[in-house]
């Protein structure tokens, strides 16, 4: 059996199986108003996947977030310090 891949800072499996996304992902659509339209999220999940910082197919090298979880949230923006590929979705002040 393979062992899972731990990350050296946290000792914590780097690799989030399909299921613990679903839950995340569930979540998260608990609190709508806090959340992108389908359009946007789908558009900024196409960044993460055509994205060199996407690792494990799941998990944004910068921010060390999942990005199914990430791209969800109005507030959020891509963390690339050289070129973000996708932005925060909040309404001007
Ligand atoms: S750098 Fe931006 S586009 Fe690339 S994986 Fe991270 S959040 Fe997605």
């Amino acid at each position: 059996m393979n062992k899972p891949s731990l990350c050296k800072g946290c000792a914590e499996s780097v690799i989030v199986t399909e299921e613990v996304i679903q839950e995340l992902v569930e979540e998260a659509r608990e609190n709508p108003s806090k959340i992108v339209s389908e359009e946007v999220y789908s558009s900024r999940l196409a960044a993460c996947e055509a994205c060199q910082s996407l690792q494990y197919g799941t998990t944004c090298a910068h921010s060390g977030c999942i990005v199914r979880y990430r791209a969800m949230f109005k507030d959020k923006k891509c963390p690339s310090p050289s070129s973000p590929k996708w932005h925060s979705d909040k309404a001007p002040a």
